[in-house]
């Protein structure tokens, strides 16, 4: 009779044991700040622009999960398509498993030359507006991007890749603490905006590789950054 009772009990020790670790089990995958370590070393310059560039105005990090086409509409020219075989190719080097490359007709990013009120209301030089196939994905699926005919050629080089990182999911550097950023402006997302297309023109003379830029793409493409992750689990576990 004793040993029957005590079978009983570790039965249902054995049970809440269970229990317990399942518990443990789906509080970690609830929680991305516990689970979350980036796997590669990333120097400190390049972890603290991507802290910036890399998550919405929520704190949240949306990327694409798929690969990306990218289709051209408008009056564009060859310099246009050079421009965009340049960043799929220093993507493509950068981004792991998520591979990018031109498509000629319905990809799911489109790249507009040209003029569209609509979408373009203020009439920025570039515009990109990046989508999530529902609202509370952290995914993006496509990508609508408006470059202006106006532009110098070096200009709209530097445009296109802009938009084309907006595209990839990252944003412009807002500073720490909303102060505004001091990152030279080769670095293609480490300004807020320019006053006029004068100040474009001025600014955005010094066009470099960015290696800020491409360390951002790294770490938004490396496999263990994943889309939703924020940005205060991302900072904590670089403290680590
Ligand atoms: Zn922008």
């Amino acid at each position: 009779m004793k040993n029957l009772y005590m079978n009983h009990l570790s039965l249902l020790n054995n049970f809440f044991y269970a229990f317990f670790i399942l518990l443990t089990i789906s509080g970690c995958t609830n929680n991305e700040g516990n689970r979350y370590h980036i796997t590669n070393n990333y120097n400190k310059e390049a972890i603290t622009y991507f802290t910036q560039v890399g998550f919405n105005e929520k704190g949240t990090l949306k990327k694409w999960q798929n690969d990306m086409t990218v289709s051209v509409i408008g009056k564009y020219d060859r310099n246009d398509l050079k421009s965009i075989d340049e960043f799929i190719k220093v993507f493509n080097g950068l981004s792991g498993n998520i591979k990018m490359k031109r498509k000629e007709n319905g990809g799911n990013i489109i790249i507009n030359f040209g003029e569209d009120k609509m979408f373009n209301p203020k009439g920025y030089v570039g515009l990109c507006s990046a989508r999530s196939p529902f609202f509370f994905s952290n995914e993006i699926s496509s990508a609508k991007i408006l470059i202006a005919p106006i532009l110098g050629a070096k200009q709209k080089r530097r445009t296109i890749h802009h938009e084309l990182l907006h595209a990839i999911g990252l944003k412009h550097a807002i500073g720490l603490d909303g102060v505004k950023t001091e990152y030279k402006s080769y670095n293609m997302m480490g300004v807020n905006g320019y006053e006029s297309i004068d100040d474009y023109e001025k600014q955005t003379q010094d066009i470099q590789n960015s290696e800020l830029d491409k360390w951002a793409i790294s770490i938004l493409y490396d496999s263990s950054i994943k889309p939703g992750l924020k940005k205060s689990d991302f900072i904590k576990s670089i403290k680590k």
